[in-house]
């Protein structure tokens, strides 16, 4: 339980750094995999699926440089790009960051609210406690205080 804690705000701040690097390429940059009818990317600021009506002739990975216009919230295009009919469904990637960011700020918050003598899940103060679960509210702890 502590273990998982601990490694839990090292991934989200590697996951906030990757989801970072991610949202910023793709501002200039469409880089992703084309399926039969289904492309995935990073577009445009944004997570992007996109969905063809008839296989297309091109497989594969794909990056292209280029500046291209930014979508700040979550949007549906039927249409509207190089082939007809197409749909692209559009994800902001900072939506993701945001959530991962805060989750891992929290993270690390919580993780100095309860210092290594102090109970993980509740704080409570186990300086010199003989018990195996913590009194306040039965956690069991792993590593000897
Ligand atoms: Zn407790």
């Amino acid at each position: 339980m502590k273990f998982r804690r601990r490694s839990v705000k090292w991934v989200g701040l590697a996951a906030c750094a990757l989801l970072l690097c991610a949202w910023i390429g793709a501002f200039w940059s469409a880089l992703g995999y084309q399926a039969n009818t289904v492309a995935v990317n990073l577009s445009v600021g944004c997570f992007e699926i996109s969905l063809f009506p008839k296989s297309s002739p091109k497989h594969g990975w794909f990056a292209v440089w280029q500046p291209y216009e930014t979508y700040w919230l979550p949007k549906i295009i039927h249409g509207r790009f190089n082939a007809a009919r197409t749909t692209h469904l559009f994800m902001p990637l900072w939506i993701p960051l945001l959530i991962v960011g805060v989750a891992t700020i929290l993270a690390f918050k919580h993780d100095r609210q309860f210092g290594p003598d102090h109970c993980q899940t509740c704080g409570y103060d186990l300086h010199g406690a003989e018990h195996e679960k913590c009194p306040e509210c039965g956690n069991e702890y792993t590593t000897p205080i």
